[in-house]
């Protein structure tokens, strides 16, 4: 029997009073991962991607996530926009498709952040909205969590948002809430795929 995605999450968690931070890569993808999680624990949202490019873009979806903090009640932190930071780390990889090396570098240094975050503020787990995209890998995601977690000291919650048509309810409550759904990525080289 197929077991209900909040049922195998809840058992995770193990109790409402759980704290989880999850980063959030857009509103959009926020929508339905919090609607899923927040009822299952005590749910904050952490903003930090400085891959995204230009810095006006970055401001543009962080006010969408704005709007879905506000929908649904939940605290958000904000971190800064790093972005040389970024560029930093993945240069030799701009030239990498999307789903690449670059992007294994990108999920690390924005799990990595809200890990360290996460653990600074006394969360019991961190995790990412990131896998209710059909074009993010949530295996890979969820491996390099499981090193973050190692690496800081902090639990990370496995996860597959998309499954239960995950992204499929993100579109509907992003409608619903008008939010500006991007048509790419983030960063100024995968600027080919929606998020
Ligand atoms: S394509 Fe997306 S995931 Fe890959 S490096 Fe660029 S912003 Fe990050």
């Amino acid at each position: 029997m197929k077991t209900d995605f909040n049922t195998e999450m809840l058992r995770t968690l193990g109790s409402s009073s759980v704290k989880v931070l999850m980063h959030c890569c857009c509103g959009p993808c926020a929508t339905a991962v919090t609607e899923r999680v927040a009822p299952l624990c005590a749910l904050s949202l952490f903003w930090y991607n400085p891959n995204i490019m230009p810095r006006e873009e970055e401001a543009k979806r962080l006010e969408n996530l704005i709007t879905v903090a506000r929908f649904f009640d939940v605290p958000l932190i904000k971190d800064g926009y790093d972005n040389e930071f970024f560029t930093d780390n993945i240069k030799g990889l701009e030239k990498e498709k999307e789903g690449g090396k670059r992007c294994d570098v990108c999920f690390y240094i924005r799990l990595k952040r809200t890990a360290e975050k996460a653990k600074e503020l006394g969360f019991d787990y961190f995790c990412s909205t990131l896998s209710v995209s059909p074009h993010k890998n949530a295996t890979l995601i969820n491996e390099i969590g499981k090193r973050i977690e190692q690496e800081v000291g902090i639990k990370w919650l496995v996860n597959d948002f998309k499954k239960q048509n995950g992204f499929k309810r993100s579109t509907e409550i992003s409608s619903e809430l008008g939010l500006y759904r991007q048509n790419y990525c983030g960063c100024a080289y995968g600027r080919q795929t929606e998020n």
